[in-house]
């Protein structure tokens, strides 16, 4: 709890600065829960996430039960975690798929590279085998950072010459776990073709080619999005969900941002499982989301 509050607040709480002056005596102010709606638009929590919390706050107040400052931060985290609880579901392996495959779908740019590498290191920390697919074959980048994360992390990884056919990279990477009996593969997808159309119809044309050997691969489709931008991660979860079905989230650089409300938004409108979340630029950034902490967080 206390390396997420480090992290996301850098020690300013967007939501909850000054709330003590919200009230005279023990009478809270008129205001106070526009202001707070405010604050929530502004951190990008939505529309339907804002109006929850505020109604959730309203059936509070009109029992009686926030008259001062400590019982508006209960209140407030109460419906926080009611919000972001069903959304926090770690990823589980289960150890009797082998190798269990994790499929990581993202815009260039969002952390995707990163977020595999560091999520590379955490499964190895777990005790698990890991092996990188190169499945971005668009960009020659990409392949090379991947692979210094590759070095970085220690895992292995396999990789062809740029333009090659990604889902065949990916598949041969299965075959070349399966041989060696490689716990997880993890592979990265191209982030941008030339429309989005044809990046949606490549990262479907993957699944097939996968699932054509096992019907239930890949095992994990996530989706990595950057908080930074806000409304544009909500957007980006729904349009690859309706296009390739996902099964998680990861949220990158809540460190770096006060529009943290991102994660709100999902949870309101996605009820889509969020499975880790970027703290930083380290290996070491990447944590579980943890519905308490967060709200904990949020709350300051
Ligand atoms: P990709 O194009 O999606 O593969 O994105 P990259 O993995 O190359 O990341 C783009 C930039 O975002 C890099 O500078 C990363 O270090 C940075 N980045 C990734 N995740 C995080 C995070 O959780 N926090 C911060 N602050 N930066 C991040």
């Amino acid at each position: 709890i206390g390396r997420f509050r480090a992290r996301l607040n850098k020690g300013d709480s967007w939501l909850t600065r000054d709330i003590g002056s919200f009230f005279k005596a023990d009478v809270l102010s008129p205001d106070a829960l526009e202001e707070l709606e405010t604050r929530l638009l502004l951190a990008d929590a939505g529309v339907e996430a804002t109006q929850w919390l505020v109604e959730r706050l309203q059936a509070d107040i009109n029992l009686g039960r926030i008259k001062n400052e400590k019982q508006l931060r209960a209140s407030l985290k109460k419906a926080l975690v009611e919000l972001l609880a069903p959304i926090a579901k770690p990823l589980q392996i289960p150890p009797f798929i082998k190798p269990y495959i994790l499929f990581v779908a993202g815009v260039n740019g969002v952390g995707k590279t990163t977020t595999i590498g560091k999520l590379a290191l955490r499964l190895k920390r777990e005790g698990k085998s890991v092996m990188l697919a190169a499945g971005d074959t668009f960009r020659a980048a990409a392949v090379q950072q991947l692979e210094t994360w590759a070095q970085r992390v220690d895992v292995p990884i396999l990789a062809q010459g740029e333009g090659a056919d990604s889902a065949s990279v990916i598949y041969d990477a299965v075959q070349s776990a399966k041989s060696r009996g490689v716990d997880v593969v993890i592979a990265d997808t191209a982030g941008r073709l030339h429309t989005q159309s044809h990046l949606m119809e490549e990262l479907r044309k993957i699944k097939r080619v996968l699932q054509k050997h096992d019907p239930y691969a890949p095992h994990e489709v996530l989706l990595v999005v950057d908080a930074t931008t806000g409304g544009n991660a909500l957007t980006q979860a729904i349009q690859f969900h309706e296009a390739i079905g996902l099964t998680g989230l990861a949220i990158t650089k809540l460190d770096g941002t006060a529009k943290g409300g991102i994660l709100l938004a999902i949870a309101r409108r996605m009820a889509l499982p969020v499975r880790f979340v970027g703290l930083g630029e380290a290996a070491e950034d990447l944590e579980p989301f943890d519905a308490e902490a967060y709200a904990e967080a949020l709350i300051g």
